[in-house]
């Protein structure tokens, strides 16, 4: 196996990883239990890795959005929870039930099918730990539970879940829609979410349907509404982004000081001086009106560096920021390096900070976020599978992707 350098990678730092979960555990009331959220590949970190540094760091539940992830995650993560936040198949059922995974209930005709699935299974023992997902104003999945009203609807549809031989109620949850938005009206919004859930939970505890979990608080539930009145009342804190080090909302301060776990780069392949009326890349939306000095650097769209930076982002080279010019294509982006001393005689294979940390300067996704009209999930996320993730722990490579 041969380690050729590379064009573009993200480095992974899992001693950011650790630390981003210490601070955030100190910040939990003693009655919430950390859950690693890991869905969409850890978040596009690279879930093998990161649930097996999780494991190590003793967390013991992890949240994922599908049957496939909760099944890998399974793999890494031998004992300890699993729950499935979305739909699953209800045909899943059975295998969901013998690798211990928890499902989300959605509704009641959803419960219906999982049990049908699991009563004609040739295995006709299984039991299926469900959380059931309660709508309190997300307005996605789940039973509604706004009203009280709603709310005794609830009760009665899970008294006839509780019924059922292969399900087994173990918590309730919902998801808050504006929390990351902390003005007045939307603390009051989130307030009454909360409030909604914790009455159902009261009224399913006066209906003797015992509840192991109640949990509400996801990045920005943690960040801005975890006082120890109601936060406290939340058995798990399903900590997504800020374990990534990333914001809830970037222009928001975080009261957690998190680092990102993941740096972005990528390498110069060819540099040359463009004089007045030169034009760079597809539309000729960038015309020198100087002579200037142009970096084409080996990232582009099809890595997830968005097309939405042309002419807006910058990347650092030498700890030095340099613009955008010209349309990012699917697999170059030039950049502007006038201001980069002449001496520093910047060459070819030279590495580009897209981002992370270089010297005195730092990008962060939710910068490159804020330039492209989107949040800092999307861009972490977006970065696509031609980019190797190379993990770091204790400053040493333990993995690299893509090696040929
Ligand atoms: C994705 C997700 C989370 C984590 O959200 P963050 O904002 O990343 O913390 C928590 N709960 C549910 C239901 C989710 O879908």
């Amino acid at each position: 196996m041969q380690n050729y350098r590379k064009r573009a990678w993200a480095e992974i730092s899992l001693d950011a990883l650790a630390e981003n979960v210490r601070l955030i555990q100190e910040q939990l009331h003693p009655g919430t239990e950390f859950c690693a959220v890991v869905k969409a590949d850890a978040y596009g970190h690279g879930e093998e890795f990161i649930c097996k540094k999780l494991y190590n760091l003793g967390i013991r539940f992890y949240a994922v959005s599908s049957f496939e992830e909760a099944v890998r995650v399974r793999r890494w993560c031998p004992d300890g929870e699993i729950l499935i936040l979305g739909y699953t198949a209800p045909e899943c059922a059975p295998v969901l039930a013998q690798e211990h995974i928890i499902q989300a209930i959605l509704s009641e005709e959803y419960a219906r099918e999982l049990e049908n699935y699991l009563e004609n299974d040739p295995e006709n023992n299984l039991k299926l730990k469900c959380h059931i997902k309660l709508d309190t104003g997300m307005g996605r999945i789940g039973l509604s539970a706004k009203s009280a009203q709603e709310r005794q609807n609830v009760i009665e549809i899970m008294q006839k879940i509780h019924a059922l031989k292969h399900l087994k109620i173990d918590g309730i949850f919902t998801h808050f829609s504006v929390a990351d938005e902390p003005d007045s009206k939307n603390i009051a919004y989130t307030a009454r979410q909360k409030r909604s859930i914790i009455r159902a939970a009261q009224m399913l505890q006066e209906k003797n349907i015992p509840l192991r979990h109640v949990h509400f608080l996801n990045s920005a539930g943690i960040c801005y509404h975890n006082d120890s009145e109601t936060g406290s009342d939340s058995t798990l804190a399903r900590a997504g982004i800020i374990m990534y080090g990333l914001m809830p909302n970037s222009a928001l301060a975080v009261p957690i000081p998190v680092k990102p776990v993941l740096s972005f780069y990528s390498r110069i392949s060819h540099i040359k001086t463009i004089r007045p009326g030169d034009c760079i890349s597809y539309g000729r939306t960038y015309k020198a009106e100087i002579t200037r000095r142009i970096a084409t650097v080996t990232i582009g769209y099809a890595d997830g560096y968005p097309r939405a930076l042309s002419n807006q982002g910058e990347m650092l080279v030498r700890g030095i920021r340099c613009p955008i010019v010209g349309r990012v294509c699917m697999d170059q982006t030039m950049i502007d390096i006038s201001r980069i001393p002449e001496e520093l005689e910047i060459q070819p294979g030279e590495i580009v900070t897209l981002s992370g940390q270089d010297g005195k300067a730092s990008i962060t996704a939710d910068d490159i976020a804020g330039l492209c009209g989107t949040i800092g999930y999307e861009i972490v996320c977006g970065i696509s599978k031609r980019i190797p993730r190379i993990f770091i722990e204790n400053s040493r490579i333990i993995h690299e992707d893509h090696l040929i």
